[in-house]
């Protein structure tokens, strides 16, 4: 599902059979109810054949797939031995989470402030010319927020965006109203968004 050496999803389109795309060509995440060993996202997603479709990305493969890197063997030229990279690339990130570098940040409009976020509470994204919208629904407050940031910031763990564009609009409460409150605004171009702080 995920390619830690291309940092791609794979997917299945009715067009051209197999499909890979980064994080941020995503365009809907919605939790589904039930299974939660691991939790299970439905994700709709913008296809390189131009249409919408949807897909299912397992909790671990969103949050944590892009964290471990790649599964392949690489060689260490200390033991001359192939090991696998990912426990010591996964070992690395909870160092610099220890460290209070996140690998996702958001900026909270409802608190007026920076927070630490998982691709899983991601609830929308739209596309735009250089940088994208985001909505993000805040692990802290429960309130989502839009922020428009770069691709990168989306599709590179540990590059956060010094500066974003916050969006200065209070969602409405359910998941379902927000996100197509958010794709309608996005798409009529009526967003007011200020710069804000993101780094600390
Ligand atoms: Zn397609
Ligand atoms: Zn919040």
């Amino acid at each position: 599902m995920y390619d830690g050496l291309t940092g791609l999803y794979t997917f299945a389109c009715p067009v051209r059979g197999e499909v890979r795309l980064p994080l941020s060509a995503f365009r809907v995440l919605e939790r589904l109810p039930g299974a939660s060993h691991p939790a299970v996202f439905k994700v709709t997603f913008s296809c390189a054949c131009g249409n919408e479709h949807e897909g299912l990305v397992a909790h671990d493969d969103l949050d944590w797939a892009p964290l471990a890197g790649s599964e392949t063997a690489f060689l260490n030229l200390m033991t001359s031995k192939l090991e696998a990279a990912a426990d010591e690339l996964l070992e690395l990130a909870a160092a610099h989470i220890r460290a209070g570098e996140w690998p996702w940040s958001f900026f909270c409009y409802p608190e007026e402030r920076p927070r630490p976020v998982f691709p899983s509470s991601f609830r929308a994204l739209a596309a735009g010319g250089e940088r994208l919208g985001l909505a993000v629904e805040c692990p802290s407050c429960s309130r989502t927020s839009v922020n428009l940031v770069t691709h990168r910031h989306v599709d590179v763990p540990f590059y956060n965006d010094a500066k974003v564009d916050v969006v200065e609009h209070i969602f409405p409460g359910d998941r379902q109203t927000t996100v197509e409150a958010f794709r309608a605004q996005l798409d009529s171009g009526a967003f007011d968004a200020r710069r804000r702080d993101l780094a600390a």
